[in-house]
C-alpha cells in the first residue's frame, strides 16, 4: 500500500504528514473523528518496514480511538500519531525529534491532543509540552497524570470483577485464577492488584527477570512465555502484545474470560464469533483499556479529582456489563456489541 491510497481511501477526518529531515522520522498524526469533540489518542513511536505501514498503523488506532471516546462518552473524538523513525531515537536528538513535533501539534489548534502510547513516555510528554499545550500524560512532577498504566491496569481490574460477575454470577476476585501475560507497567500495576484482592494471579513474560521479580513481590505463580496461553485459568488477562486471540490460539486456550490490556488483541474480526463459539467471554480490548485515557483526560482536562477518577474507572465495569447483556440479548460476539454501542452514541452526538 502506497500513501497515496491509503490517504484517498482513509474513511478518517484529516491526514496530516511531517517528514523530520534531521532524524529521518516520519511524522503521522490521524484525525479520525471530531463529532464528539476534539481528537484525542497517543503518539506512538516504532520502525516500520516502510512509512506506509506506520500510517496505516495510525489511522487504524484513530479509528479505535473513536470507538472507545464514544463508549466512554467522553467528549473527545479519535486521532492517533504514529513517529516512523529509523531506530528509537535517544539522548538530544530524541529531544529535538519531540520538540519538533510538539510543534506539529502545536500548529494544528487543539484538533488533535495526544498521550504517550508505545514507546513514549510521560517524560517525553514534558518534552512535547514545551513547544504545544495539547499534550496530557505528563510527569506528575510537571503537574501531570503520570504514567497512565495505574489507571488502565485498575479500569482493567474493575473489568474483569465484571466479566467475572456475568460468568461465575459473583464478581469477588477471591480464589479466581488469572494469568496476567506480560507484567510492564499495566500487567505489573494489575498482577498487584489481583493478589491483594485475593486472586490467584498467574504471571508470564519474554523478560523472565521481570516475570521473577514480579511473583516474588506479589506472591504470583510464575509460568514460562511459551505456551503460557494453554495455562487453565478462569480469566486469561493480556498485558503485553496484541493479536494473541487468533484461529490457531483460541482452540488451546483453557481460560473462560478474556479480559487484559493489549490492543488490538484479536488476530482477525473473526476471532470474536470463535471466543463466542468456545464459550468464552471477551472484554473488548478497546473498552476494557480504557483507564489510561479516563486517567489522562479526567485529571488534566475534565477537573477530576481522584475520588471523580475512580468512579469512572468503576464505570469501565458498568460499560462492560452492559455491553455482555447486549451481546447475549441480540446473539452477536461482545465485540460486535460495543461496536454497535459506539456506532449508536456516534450517531447521537
Ligand atoms: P510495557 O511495554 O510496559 O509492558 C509489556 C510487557 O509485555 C513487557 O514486560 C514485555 O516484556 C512483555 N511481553 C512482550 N511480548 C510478550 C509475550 N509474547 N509474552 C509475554 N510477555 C511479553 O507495556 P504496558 O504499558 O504495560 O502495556 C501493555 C499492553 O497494554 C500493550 O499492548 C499496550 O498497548 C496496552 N495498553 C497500555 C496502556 C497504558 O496505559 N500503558 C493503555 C492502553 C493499552
Amino acid at each position: 500500500m502506497v500513501l497515496e491510497d491509503l490517504i484517498e481511501g482513509w474513511d478518517g477526518a484529516e491526514t496530516v504528514i511531517r517528514f523530520d529531515r534531521p532524524t529521518g522520522t516520519w511524522m503521522f498524526v490521524c484525525v479520525h473523528s471530531t463529532v464528539r469533540g476534539p481528537a484525542g489518542g497517543g503518539t506512538r513511536m516504532a520502525t516500520y518496514r516502510a512509512p506506509a505501514d506506520g500510517l496505516a498503523d495510525a489511522m487504524r488506532l484513530s479509528a479505535a480511538m473513536t470507538r472507545k471516546m464514544a463508549v466512554l462518552q467522553m467528549p473527545f473524538g479519535g486521532g492517533k500519531a504514529v513517529l516512523a523513525v529509523r531506530e528509537l531515537p535517544a539522548g538530544e536528538e530524541r529531544r529535538g525529534l519531540l520538540l519538533r513535533y510538539g510543534d506539529m501539534v502545536a500548529s494544528l489548534g487543539g484538533i488533535f491532543r495526544t498521550a504517550a502510547d508505545m514507546n513514549t513516555s510521560a517524560a517525553d510528554m514534558d518534552v512535547i509540552a514545551e513547544r504545544c499545550r495539547y499534550v496530557y500524560g505528563r510527569s506528575r512532577d510537571q503537574g501531570g497524570a503520570g504514567d497512565s498504566g495505574w489507571g488502565t491496569a485498575r479500569g482493567v481490574f474493575h473489568g474483569i470483577r465484571a466479566s467475572l460477575g456475568h460468568v461465575f454470577g459473583s464478581e469477588d476476585v477471591a480464589g479466581r485464577r488469572v494469568l496476567v501475560q506480560g507484567v510492564g507497567n499495566v500487567g505489573a500495576e494489575l498482577a498487584r492488584a489481583l493478589a491483594g484482592a485475593g486472586a490467584q494471579v498467574l504471571v508470564t513474560d519474554l523478560v523472565a527477570d521481570r516475570a521473577a521479580e514480579v511473583a516474588a513481590a506479589t506472591g504470583a505463580a510464575l509460568i514460562p512465555a511459551a505456551g503460557a496461553l494453554e495455562t487453565s485459568c478462569d480469566v486469561y488477562a493480556p498485558c503485553a502484545v496484541g493479536g494473541t486471540l487468533s484461529s490457531r490460539s483460541i482452540p488451546a486456550l483453557r481460560c473462560r474470560i478474556v479480559a487484559g490490556s493489549a490492543n488490538n488483541q484479536l488476530a482477525a474480526p473473526a476471532d470474536a464469533a470463535r471466543l463466542r463459539s468456545a464459550g468464552i467471554l471477551y472484554a473488548p480490548d478497546y473498552v476494557i483499556n480504557a483507564g489510561g485515557v479516563l486517567q489522562d483526560l479526567g485529571l488534566e482536562e475534565l477537573g477530576w479529582d481522584r475520588p471523580a477518577l475512580e468512579k469512572n474507572l468503576e464505570a469501565i465495569g458498568t460499560t462492560l456489563r452492559g455491553i455482555y447483556a447486549r451481546a447475549d440479548a441480540e446473539g452477536i460476539s461482545t465485540e460486535e456489541a460495543a461496536e454497535r454501542l459506539a456506532a449508536s452514541r456516534l450517531a447521537a452526538a
